[in-house]
């Protein structure tokens, strides 16, 4: 009787079995190509509507600009299987701006009918350079983005990136005040001291205090450019221009506003711009963390409390969500992302970074225990420790390799009056030698990446 029970039951599992694969072979949202081609892509898809705008299945990969383009089978860029290796070489060899190109011209078209761009197949891969014990980065270009932007504690407090403490006996009796800008830009002086001593190129995206990417401070720019800036903006179609417009010409828009919602997205994207230009072979963007919960209760002077939490972190691209495919330019650095080994190799360097931070600064990684928001709504964590996939500005429009490093809470009691201390130079400004020891922890990582890797 049970041997009967069970017999229907293995019948019905075949049964529902047999019904998937079938399925399965008509549903073309599915992933058919070898996964090995594709080691990214469990990063890079955080929602499924992603396949909204896309079909890979044994033929080809499609992208689509939207779900009505995907019913009528009208790609806007497809790649056929069999030209999947020179598609993948053109995107390792091609800037960034050339893939756009790229992407818009092959259509349904064969590669073979895109003539210009064959000629990027055969250009030469760069001289290998002779390894040097004494000058181990020699031959590597690194850049550097020290996060946010300013100088002083009253531009900070509309950038609010800052820190302002109460003195208490947890802070020594000392008011504790500093802003993340001037921590990562001393942190990015003294890496790129010691990288430029072992034989790298070093590009720091803001070299100075204060100035952003638009090479005036937020106050001229706001004074000057504003509306210029706001209509440029619009006209190159980089910002929703109904809801810009509500926003800034209808309403009372408050500095803050014009800072967060203009001045720093486009000051972002000249980072990416920069460094894209500049070609790293790695590419390091330097922020400090707060624990949230502490950092929304401020009492009527802006002053918080201090957490006992510390962890560290880094991210990596991917981790696409559901209406993070809408702009063509989304779509490419997606398919940039899917083809090339640009997030793999991410993993290996801010895997190298965070465990340095771990072991250098004594701070843990963070877990999910901590419940951040942040992680849970808008991440991926990767087989690495403390190590995940986040669709950011920067880690989406920077080509190559690169971590975003989270090496401490700011509002850590400890790290916070350590923080605050001004007693070394880095470069031109003083910082705390707390700075050091993180500028040490990166180059460390760094280094040990450098070993097990060629310049490509
Ligand atoms: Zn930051």
């Amino acid at each position: 009787m049970l041997e009967k029970k069970y017999s229907h039951l293995w019948l019905l599992i075949f049964m529902l079995l047999f019904s998937a694969c079938e399925g399965i072979s008509q549903d073309t949202t599915k992933v058919y190509l070898p996964s090995e081609h594709f080691p990214n892509l469990a990063y890079l898809v955080k929602d499924a509507q992603i396949w909204d705008y896309m079909i890979m299945n044994e033929e080809s990969i499609s992208f689509y600009a939207n779900a009505e383009d995907k019913m009528k089978n009208l790609p806007e860029c497809r790649i056929y299987q069999n030209e999947l290796k020179d598609f993948q070489e053109l995107i390792k060899k091609l800037p960034v701006d050339s893939i756009a190109i790229l992407y818009t011209q092959k259509q349904s078209n064969y590669l073979k009918d895109l003539p210009h761009f064959y000629k990027y197949l055969k250009q030469k891969e760069r001289k290998k350079i002779k390894p040097d014990t004494n000058l181990p980065l020699k031959g590597w270009k690194i850049a550097i983005d020290p996060g946010h932007i300013e100088k002083t504690m009253e531009m900070a407090q509309i950038e609010a990136k800052f820190i302002k403490m109460k003195p208490s006996d947890a802070t020594g009796l000392v008011p504790i005040s500093f802003n993340e800008a001037n921590l990562t830009l001393a942190t990015a002086n003294l890496l790129a001291e010691k990288l430029k001593k072992v034989g790298a190129e070093v590009m720091i995206t803001r070299p100075q205090a204060g100035i952003g990417l638009l090479g005036i401070s937020f106050e001229e720019w706001y004074e000057s450019r504003r509306f210029s800036d706001l209509v440029a903006e619009m006209c190159a179609g980089r910002i929703d221009s109904s809801y810009m417009t509500k926003y800034f010409f209808e309403n009372d828009a408050t500095k803050t506003d014009w800072y967060g919602r203009l001045y720093v997205p486009i000051d972002l994207r000249l980072r990416a711009d920069k460094i894209n230009a500049f070609s790293p072979d790695l590419s390091i963007i330097i922020h400090y963390n707060v624990h949230g919960p502490n950092w929304e209760i401020r009492d009527s002077e802006n002053n918080m409390q201090p957490t006992d939490k510390n962890y560290t972190m880094s991210f990596v691209a991917g981790s696409f969500k559901a209406y993070e495919l809408n702009r063509q330019e989304d779509r490419i650095a997606f398919l940039r992302l899917l083809l090339s080994d640009d997030i793999t190799k991410s993993i290996e360097l801010s895997d190298k970074i965070t465990s340095s931070f771990v072991q250098t600064l004594n701070v843990p990684t963070v877990t999910v225990a901590e419940n951040l928001g942040y992680l849970n709504k808008s991440c991926i964590l990767t087989e690495k420790p403390g190590v995940y996939a986040r669709n950011l500005g920067l880690t989406r429009n920077i080509k190559g390799v690169l971590c975003y490093g989270e090496s401490l809470c700011q509002d850590n009691i400890t790290e916070a009056a350590w923080l605050n201390q001004q007693l070394i130079q880095a470069g031109d400004m003083k910082t705390s030698s707390r700075i050091r020891m993180v500028a040490d922890a990166y180059y460390e990582g760094i280094l040990n990446y450098a070993k097990n890797n060629v310049i490509k």
